[in-house]
């Protein structure tokens, strides 16, 4: 369940100017692939080729085997769950930002999911514990804090695939390596597309793919794209 298949994906905004020049790749169910390469080289437009935020030009993807476009946009987004780059968070309580769209779960699950996410600590230290009001009229959180109450929502959520854009790029880097520890505990055994600009930032990836200009340059693990440079 949740594997993901891009198949000679092909995309243009404008017909005069290929983005995407034929993407071959599968993300199998359980691991995680990471996406890498310079700005420009179309890593955004392939997740919103995902979310079908577009249509693919030519080619298709996959999920399940089933071609996105025979997909609903509710189960799309059911299955797809997103770490943004830059988490905007509601004004609101910390329990209400964790348990944003799974109002059904226990408070139970949702301290679980701070857990996983390593933030109970902070939210236990906060003046209210998980009734702390945060954003513009409460506390103010730094991005890190965000994110990882981001995180705690995408674990709450669990949806079957996961895609993380470039989620830790807009942190220092102390605070970028917590996330990354993070991020790493949620992705473990579950479909996850990681996109990234730098190598360096991903860790526990299974295959790391090197996007340039539209085209795969480059793929193989950590340690073989290291030993070619
Ligand atoms: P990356 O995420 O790797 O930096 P993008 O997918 O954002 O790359 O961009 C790939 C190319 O597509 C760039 O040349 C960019 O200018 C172009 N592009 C991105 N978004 C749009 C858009 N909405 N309309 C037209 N061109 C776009
Ligand atoms: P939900 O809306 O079910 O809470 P998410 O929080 O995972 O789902 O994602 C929010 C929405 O943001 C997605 O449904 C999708 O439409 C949009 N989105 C996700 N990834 C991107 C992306 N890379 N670029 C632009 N929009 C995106």
């Amino acid at each position: 369940r949740g594997s993901v298949r891009f198949e000679d994906v092909r995309f243009a905004y404008d017909p005069d100017r290929p983005i995407l020049k034929g993407l071959t790749f599968d993300v199998p169910a359980g691991k995680t692939v990471a996406i890498v390469g310079p700005s420009g080289a179309g890593k955004s437009t392939l997740s919103r080729l995902l979310f079908r935020l577009y249509d693919v030009s030519g080619g298709r993807i996959l999920i399940d085997g089933q071609d996105i476009r025979d997909v609903t946009q509710e189960s799309l987004r059911a299955a797809i769950g997103m770490v943004p780059q830059d988490t905007v968070l509601f004004n609101d309580t910390i329990r209400y930002n964790i348990r944003y769209g799974r109002w059904d779960a226990s408070d139970e699950e949702v301290e679980a999911a701070a857990r996983t996410a390593q933030i109970d600590d902070f939210i236990r230290m906060s003046p209210k514990g998980y009734e702390t009001e945060v954003g513009e009229r409460g506390l103010k959180l730094s991005g890190g804090e965000k994110q990882r109450v981001a995180i705690a929502r995408t674990v709450l959520k669990a949806p079957p695939i996961l895609v993380l854009d470039e989620a830790t790029s807009a942190l220092d880097s102390h605070t970028e390596h917590e996330i990354q520890e993070a991020l790493e505990r949620v992705s473990r055994n579950r479909t996850s597309l990681v996109i990234a600009h730098r190598l360096s930032t991903i860790v526990g990836a299974d295959e790391i793919i090197v996007l340039d200009r539209g085209r795969i340059a480059e793929r193989g693990t950590h340690v073989e794209l290291l030993a070619a440079e």
